[in-house]
């Protein structure tokens, strides 16, 4: 899209080199980008799509350090060398069951496969777009300093970014920057929720249902009178909180009393510190459970998200360069197809959303997901952002997201965020002051906490589903 001839007066010359940067790369983007919607491949699977990125950041110049914290899929991009040192995220993991060819009605391009439900497809690869219009501008000397495009898998299971941070990958940086496809284009101030996932597993005696069954200990017995208790204590937690389950194993047939049955549970709360008495009962209710059905019981944690620490001085600097921008515009078509996914799933049918809308103020319970970005927020002071690339109410993690992530609309979205991500981090390789203020919210939120990643002891869980 272009910028109005009015901003473009308002452009320095580096934020116009910036465009021109995005600009020139946008075809190869794009083509990265539909590769890795296509693949659609899920956490810790998304070799490929890892690799497109990867290559493309050497062959621009990046010096590439691939299998970062015992992932395979997890990397750095670094160019340049000093202070600041400013990151960037890029995501590429997509959902399992959603394929969805680039429509607005419901098909799937491949039955039973993978589909970017999140847009990770347009987040990784707008990313590597910003990381390498900085390095352009970094290798013509107009800016100093180090830029890095970081390569981080999982996001969707599993969360790769927590071992990342325990591996001190944020350790040398000054500010990161995020952002996410979303159904509006702002600077994003709010929060994110807590989360802990984990996996309760109950051990019976199998025995004939009907013949024996006094020889049986039913492990699907526990199962039910577990989700029972989850289901009664609901009543009692506080509004913020959010308790889920699925049930992955519940016995095999009906003529076994069940000797194992597994679930996954999932807690959250507007932070870590209202979240953790929450699991410390939901897990000691398992216990309860096993003892009234007279089996053994395990209980093993998968990861914890932290919320996200919002920077506001950060979200400054970044509404600045939306405004520069203007919002996105779309064709007659684009505003069609908005429309389109917006009948079928039964929306208003008002179109495309990407007004730029003053800066939010930030909400004490922001509602919402949750983000191993979130943890990242921990480690290093981080600015993030939301564009466009679905229309207004799109239901997020289904199949109207895929198809917007594989044709114009997510690709405008796309390049918008590559620009508006580059030029904040012009900003703030310009001004070293903008960044001491940047980096002094992030001391005085973090207060004195001791970060520790929530995962379990031993290697990130590369091969489980
Ligand atoms: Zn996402």
């Amino acid at each position: 899209m272009g910028v109005s001839v009015l901003a473009q007066a308002q452009l320095s010359a580096n934020k116009q080199a910036i465009i021109a940067s995005v600009e020139k790369h946008e075809a190869e983007l794009i083509k990265m980008s539909d590769q890795i919607w296509a693949n659609a491949e899920i956490a810790f699977k998304e070799t490929k799509s890892a690799e497109i990125l990867a290559s493309y950041a050497e062959k621009n110049g990046f010096k590439v350090d691939r299998g970062v914290a015992g992932m395979p899929t997890a990397f750095v991009a670094t160019y340049g060398s000093g202070k600041p040192v400013i990151s960037v995220l890029g995501e590429f993991d997509a959902l399992p069951g959603i394929s969805q060819k680039a429509q607005p009605t419901k098909a799937p391009l491949k039955e039973g496969a993978g589909g970017h439900g999140c847009g990770h497809n347009l987040f990784g690869t707008a990313s590597l777009g910003a990381a390498i219009a900085v390095k352009e501008l970094i290798a013509t000397g107009k800016i100093k300093g180090t830029v890095k495009f970081l390569g981080t898998p999982a996001e969707e299971k599993f969360f790769g970014k927590l071992w990342m941070a325990e591996a001190g990958v944020w350790g040398d940086v000054d500010v990161n920057m995020s952002w996410h496809p979303s159904a509006s284009t702002k600077a994003d101030v709010q929060s994110s929720l807590a989360l802990v996932d984990f996996i309760v597993e109950f051990y019976g005696q199998a025995a004939h249902a009907s013949a024996d069954p006094w020889n049986g200990r039913s492990a699907s017995d526990a199962l039910e009178l577990y989700t029972t208790g989850i289901n009664y204590y609901r009543e009692h937690v506080r509004p913020t909180v959010r308790i889920h389950y699925h049930i992955q194993d519940g016995g095999q047939v009906v003529n076994v009393v069940p000797d194992y049955s597994k679930l996954w549970v999932r807690v959250r709360n507007t932070d870590r510190e209202g979240m953790m008495p929450v699991y410390e009962q939901v897990m000691k209710m398992a216990e309860g459970a096993a003892i009234m059905a007279n089996v053994d019981y395990k209980v093993s944690l998968v990861s914890g998200l932290h919320e996200l620490l919002v920077n506001r001085k950060g979200g400054e600097v970044m509404q600045k360069n939306l405004e520069l921008l203007g919002p996105i515009t779309y064709t007659a078509e684009e505003d069609a197809f908005g429309k389109k996914i917006q009948e079928v799933t039964g929306k208003p049918q008002v179109g495309m959303d990407a007004d730029i809308n003053p800066l939010e103020d930030t909400k004490e319970h922001p509602g919402g997901g949750s983000t191993d970005v979130g943890d990242v927020s921990w480690n290093v002071a981080n600015i993030n952002l939301g564009v466009t690339t679905a229309p207004k109410d799109t239901p997020w993690h289904s199949w109207a997201v895929v198809a917007c992530g594989g044709m114009s609309i997510g690709h405008k979205g796309m390049s918008y965020a590559s620009k508006a991500l580059a030029m904040t981090m012009v900003d703030l390789y310009e001004n070293p002051a903008k960044v001491e203020e940047i980096k002094a919210e992030y001391r005085e939120r973090k207060g004195d906490y001791q970060y520790k990643a929530m995962i379990p002891d031993g290697p990130p869980p590369l091969n489980k589903d």
